[in-house]
C-alpha cells in the first residue's frame, strides 16, 4: 500500500485502542518503517514485514521506551496486514521465505487503498460511537518487560 494509506491506518487503529495523542503520531510512523528494508538493503517484505519483527520490536521498546511499545506493534502490525493485500504478499513467518497474502490488489491500487481508508474511516467512527478495545493487559505485558529490562540495568 502507499505510504500515506499506512499511516493513516496505523493512527486509526490507535484511535481505537484508545492510544495517547503522542502515541497515535508514533503509531502512524511505526506504520511506516517497515519499507526502510529498501533503504537497508534488505530483502522488500522480508524480515521487516514479518510477526518475528513485530515481536522484536514490541520487546525491544517494553523494555527501553515503554510509551512507544505499542505504537510500534500497531504500526508494524497493521503494515503487515495492508501488505498481506498484494499480490506480493510479506515473509510473515520470516525466516521462512514463503510469502503470505490475502488479496492481490497493487500496492497503488485505487481499491486496495480505497479499503484500508475505509476501514480505518470505520475504526475511527467506531471510536467516536464509544467502540474501542482495550490494551491493559498489552500494557502490563509492556511494564513487565520494562521491570524486567530495569532489574538487568538495561535503563
Ligand atoms: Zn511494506
Amino acid at each position: 500500500m502507499l505510504r500515506r494509506t499506512h499511516a493513516l491506518f496505523a493512527m486509526s487503529v490507535a484511535v481505537f485502542l484508545r492510544l495517547t495523542p503522542s502515541q497515535v503520531v508514533a503509531s502512524a510512523f511505526f506504520g511506516i518503517i517497515s519499507d526502510m528494508d529498501h533503504t537497508l538493503g534488505l530483502r522488500h517484505r522480508g524480515f521487516t514485514h514479518s510477526l518475528l519483527f513485530a515481536f522484536l520490536g514490541f520487546v525491544a521498546t517494553s523494555a527501553l521506551f515503554p510509551n512507544l511499545a505499542i505504537p510500534v506493534l500497531t504500526g508494524i502490525t497493521t503494515h503487515i496486514f495492508a501488505d498481506m493485500l498484494n499480490p506480493e504478499g510479506v515473509e510473515l513467518f520470516y525466516p521462512a521465505r514463503r510469502n503470505y497474502r490475502i488479496l492481490k490488489l497493487r500496492f497503488d491500487s485505487k481499491l486496495g487503498n480505497g479499503l484500508i481508508v475505509a476501514l480505518s474511516v470505520f475504526l475511527v467512527v467506531l471510536r467516536l460511537r464509544g467502540y474501542s478495545v482495550d490494551v491493559g493487559m498489552l500494557k502490563a505485558v509492556v511494564n513487565f518487560i520494562h521491570d524486567q529490562a530495569l532489574k538487568l540495568g538495561l535503563r
